[in-house]
Formats: structure tokens, sequence, C-alpha cells
């Protein structure tokens, strides 16, 4: 499915995390549905040990992270955290407590059951450590698989500054200690407010939305995957459409609907002088929606689609026929005489 598998690195890693942090991702993951993550913060201890020598011993503590923040984007299958907001908290972490570093990145696959590293998780993390704005030569990426009531189960990898492998820790590799970051009561505090903003914003839209639609256009319940009812076969269908977008239309990105509550890939596709916006929809846990809009806002496709293995190459000649002429008014649902 991915291109690049963990390998036995020959680098002795050796991480010591906070048992608070697992505590905190805890409680956030309990609340749901979606994929969480942070920036993970922390320090390198001998940091003179140089990555050139095989026999390079590594230790990294993680005392806290910092939170996706208030403009945060996220679904089962993706987040995209509030880069600006990280950045910025940083910067202010960095001033309170100057031997803390930014040490890599943890997220939770737990709303969608993936237990790997996704082909775009790994992309971004080479793209951290080999980024000449990160401070360390080593980046730790934890992913949370899966969750039950008392605790999270995960894993930890490393990713190396000029290498082209990454490895996954083993367990005798991760000491827990019980601890606690003095950075943590702000870290949490600004978590909330981080939390708070994220539900102001979308309760106030939704409601703005409401009042200016007549009763019938209020959609009923939402149905499938929808956080509402999500089960893990749903998810994996939407694991395999995340990987597919990937290869295909990289620039893909999902979004919920705030009103509709479903999910739409949406992304755009150009022939000659020609662009058009597609989106593509979970109109329920059998159905997808295709529409293709050109420049000026008119929907010139619409397809529905059944929710099964023929869905990929559905999309693919539902974009093919973009390229062909347009016979009369036949796929123009808008142009039609009165
Ligand atoms: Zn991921």
């Amino acid at each position: 499915m991915t291109g690049r598998q963990p390998r036995r690195s020959p680098i002795d890693c050796r991480l010591t995390v906070y048992g608070d942090v697992f505590e905190r991702m805890h409680r956030r993951l309990l609340q749901s549905r979606a994929e969480e993550g942070g920036k993970l913060l922390g320090y390198q201890q001998h940091a003179s040990t140089h990555i050139d020598n095989s026999n390079a011993r590594v230790e990294l503590t993680i005392e806290d992270y910092i939170d996706s923040g208030p403009n945060l984007g996220h679904s089962e299958v993706h987040i995209m955290p509030d880069g600006d907001y990280q950045e910025k908290l940083f910067r202010v972490i960095e001033r309170l407590e100057p031997r803390i570093d930014h040490v890599g990145t943890w997220h939770s696959h737990h709303s969608n059951g993936l237990e790997t590293l996704s082909k775009g998780d790994i992309d971004g993390y080479f793209e951290s450590v080999n980024s000449p704005n990160y401070n360390l030569d080593y980046f730790v990426a934890y992913l949370v698989k899966k969750l039950n009531r008392t605790s999270i189960d995960g894993d930890f990898y490393l990713f190396v500054r000029g290498e082209n492998d990454f490895s996954r820790l083993p367990q005798r590799a991760i000491t827990i200690v019980r601890g606690r970051s003095t950075l943590s009561d702000f870290l949490e505090a600004a978590e909330g407010l981080s939390s708070q903003r994220q539900l102001t914003g979308y309760r106030s839209d939704v409601r703005a939305q409401l009042t200016r639609l007549p009763v019938a256009g209020r959609q009923s319940a939402p149905s499938a995957l929808t956080q509402s009812s999500h089960n893990a076969q749903e998810s994996s269908g939407l694991i395999e459409d995340r990987e597919w977008f990937n290869v295909h239309f990289p620039d893909a990105e999902i979004r919920r609907g705030i009103l509709s509550g479903k999910l739409s890939w949406k992304w755009s596709v150009g022939f000659g002088n020609q662009t058009y916006k597609i989106r593509c929809m979970y109109e329920d846990r059998d159905k997808l929606v295709l529409e293709a809009t050109n420049a000026t806002g008119k929907i010139v496709k619409h397809l529905d689609l059944s929710f099964n293995n023929e869905r990929h190459g559905a999309i693919m000649s539902f974009i093919d026929t973009l390229t062909l002429p347009q016979v009369g008014h036949a796929d123009n649902p808008t142009s039609g005489n009165s």
C-alpha cells in the first residue's frame, strides 16, 4: 500500500516518555471520532551524538505536546493541524523553557482502524526531519492505533535526517516514567481554549446557516459516513479512497460539510484552458455523488455511483469524459429550456 516501510535502524534510540502525555492523549481521543494529534515537545540528551556514527545512540525525552489548534481540520481519515498556532505557541514555550525542543509529532488512527502510517504521513515526516527549520537530526512520530476506555495503544517511529528509511522503535527502547512537565498546565489550558474555539466556530456556523434555510431544505439526520453512524467497514473504504486519492489526485482534500455532516473529496482538474472543480461526496453508505463545476460555477456533469469496488474506475471515467466535446445539453442539468 505504501512505498516505504519501516526498516531496522542502525541507531540505538532510547525514548523516555512522561506518563501524563498518554493520559492527556487518551482524554482527548475519548471525546473524538476524528483523527487527533499534536506536536511533541521534549529534548535530546547528549546532543553531540553524530548521525554518521553507525553505533550512534540517541536519547530523547518526550514531556508533552502542543495541541492541533483552533483552526484544526480533521475527519475520520485526515488531520490538518493549525500550523500557524502551533508555531506561535512553540515560540512562546521556547522563551519559557529554552531546553525544550520540537521532537516530533503524534496523531491517531483510532477513528479509522489503520494500524500503520499512511503514505501521506510518511512523506510528511521525511519532509519535517529534513527541513532546515527543524532543530534536531531525529524526528519521533507516535501513531495511536487503538483506544479503549482506560488506555491507548500505539507505536513510535523514528525518522533520521538524511536517511531514506525509517524505523519502528521496539518496546524495549521506550521507557515510560511518572512525570508531568512544568509546561503541562499551560499546554492543557491552551488546548482547552483551542477546543472552545473549534466548538463555537462550528456551532455558530451551523446556526447561521440553519436560520437562512427553509424548513423543507433541512437535511434529515445524517446517515452513513457521518459521525453519528460510523463503523469499521466504512472506515476501511475511506482509507482505500484516501490512499487512492493520494496517488491519483494528490491535491484532493477531504472535508466534512458543516450542515450535512457528509464527507467530500474536493479537487480541481484542468484540460487545456478549462478548469473544473470536482466534488465526490459520500451521500450514504451505498452511494457516492460526483459533480464537476466549471469556472463560472455551473455544474456541468453529475453522476451517482455505488460505493463498491468499481468506484475508482468510475471516478476516472467521469474525469475522462470531461475532456470529450459536450454534445447538446445532455450532461448539463442546469441548461434545460423552460
Ligand atoms: Zn495518519
